[in-house]
């Protein structure tokens, strides 16, 4: 086992991660940008590295200085969390090459998921049912509006290198296909520099349901349920839950064995989440995310099975600590994402938290790095924390977040709280019954 690992990241995730470092008796080093010198990351952490000036793009996303890192204080191990360089390919190789262990998968794995048209054909190849859409990439206005034609209105155009829903665009007809290519390409191009696009058809009323998945150097591959992560603005999600209240044990059973095959041909290492829209019975896969998913802890909550630990085991060459027949899914868990944004505009809201109360209690955890007396810089994203129940069922969970949201307090800045209080007041929550576009509804209804 590894004797020091270094987070390469920030916010709660670098805690989530150094927490199970500790539990596992590992040191932990922490990097952090100027901006983040007094960030609890950095406080927590054994020993810290200042590792460049605010904006990500020089610090953390900078690989040479994290790279000087591990070098200086001899940490062995890189978790990279989520966003920033977790799905960066590259970085696990220079990390292989400098000798240091990159905690995530093989760099060929990151490379062919980060391309969502790659993706598409190596999980179809190994038996995952996709959403009908075009044959790989799109490259002219006439080969867009033959694949619309083909695959039938309304179509999605999407950015191969797409993530967080950007350089996504709906045509509902002929007439908007050409303009949704072109909008779909020019955004491509300024998120990711890389302006390649593919069609899907664009569904009518899905829910985002994700298998988890866990793969150790052994060849063992576990699934471990789904969330349901259909509650989303823009294409980003904003509160997810586990089990799912439209997947049943026959369903998870059957998806899970599909979803298991294909791994293992495949030949994945380490965590990872294959998403998929679910509509009429049917699952359409549409990507698969080569790491630790912001939506986690619901897994966690519902199987007991710490992802973070087996991560960093699998990363050090241990098998994996359960086998699927282990896995059993207990009571039922909710996720709020508690972002840094006015509940109404989501403007984002950072500066200085005056007051801060952690809500408590049974079944109730926050994992945030927030504290009375911290600024939340303007440089990076809105989550300021996320507040994960878990009861016995469904009915418990919603009454319990309610509960915990009634007693969590962040003053000084504007958070999403009150949005979750309004939402699991709404009948079609309380029910369980909203696909992927019941919150842009919803947010238009309020005015
Ligand atoms: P990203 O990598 O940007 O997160 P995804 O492919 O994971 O993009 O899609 C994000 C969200 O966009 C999905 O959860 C869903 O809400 C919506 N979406 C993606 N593909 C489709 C589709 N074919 N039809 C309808 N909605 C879609």
């Amino acid at each position: 086992m590894f004797d020091k690992i270094l987070i390469a990241n920030r916010g709660e995730i670098a805690l989530r991660i150094h927490r199970a470092c500790k539990e596992m008796g590992i040191h932990t080093v922490a990097v952090h940008s100027e901006a983040d010198a007094n960030a609890m990351h950095v406080r927590l952490a054994d020993e810290s590295v200042c590792i460049g000036p605010a904006p990500a793009a020089k610090s953390y996303l900078n690989i040479p200085a994290i790279v000087s890192a591990c070098e200086i204080t001899g940490a062995q191990a890189i978790h990279p969390g989520y966003g920033f360089l977790s799905e960066n390919a590259r970085f696990a190789e220079i990390l292989g090459a400098h000798g240091y262990t990159f905690i995530g998968p093989k760099p060929e794995h990151i490379r062919i998921m980060g391309d969502k048209i790659a993706a598409k054909q190596a999980v179809q190849a190994a038996g995952i049912p996709v959403v009908p859409g075009s044959d790989g990439a799109l490259t002219s206005e006439a080969e867009a509006i033959a694949a619309a034609e083909a695959i039938g209105f309304p179509v999605l155009i999407k950015a191969a290198a797409g993530g967080g829903g950007r350089g996504m665009k709906v045509a509902r007809s002929l007439d908007e296909v050409a303009e949704a290519y072109g909008t779909a390409r020019g955004e491509a191009k300024a998120a990711f520099g890389d302006d390649a696009v593919y069609m899907e058809r664009y569904l009518a009323q899905p829910r985002h349901i994700e298998l988890q998945i866990v793969a150790d150097s052994f060849g063992a591959v576990c699934h471990l349920g789904e969330r349901d992560c259909s509650l989303q603005r823009r294409h980003q999600k904003m509160m997810e839950e586990a089990p799912s209240p439209v997947i049943d044990a026959a369903a998870r059973a059957r998806i899970g064995k599909v979803v298991v095959d294909a791994v293992k041909a495949i030949g994945y290492l380490g965590v990872g989440t294959i998403e998929f829209l679910y509509e009429n019975g049917e699952f359409f896969f549409i990507e698969m995310n080569t790491r630790l998913q912001v939506e986690h802890p619901v897994t966690e909550a519902i199987t007991g099975i710490d992802l973070v630990r087996e991560q960093i085991r699998i990363a050090a060459g241990l098998p994996l600590s359960f086998t699927q027949a282990d896995v059993t899914i207990e009571g039922h868990s909710i996720e709020c994402r508690i972002n840094a944004e006015n509940p109404r505009t989501f403007m984002p809201s950072p500066g200085l938290v005056t007051d801060f109360h952690a809500p408590g209690g049974l079944g109730v955890r926050l994992d945030s790095a927030l504290y009375a007396g911290y600024t939340i810089p303007p440089y990076y994203d809105s989550l300021a924390g996320k507040l994960i129940v878990h009861g016995r069922d469904r009915a418990e969970a919603i009454a319990r977040m309610r509960r915990a949201l009634g007693e969590m307090v962040v003053g000084g800045i504007e958070t999403t709280i009150p949005l979750f209080q309004d939402l699991l007041q709404d009948p079609d929550i309380i029910e369980g019954r909203y696909d992927i576009h019941w919150l842009e509804r919803w947010i238009k209804a309020q005015g």
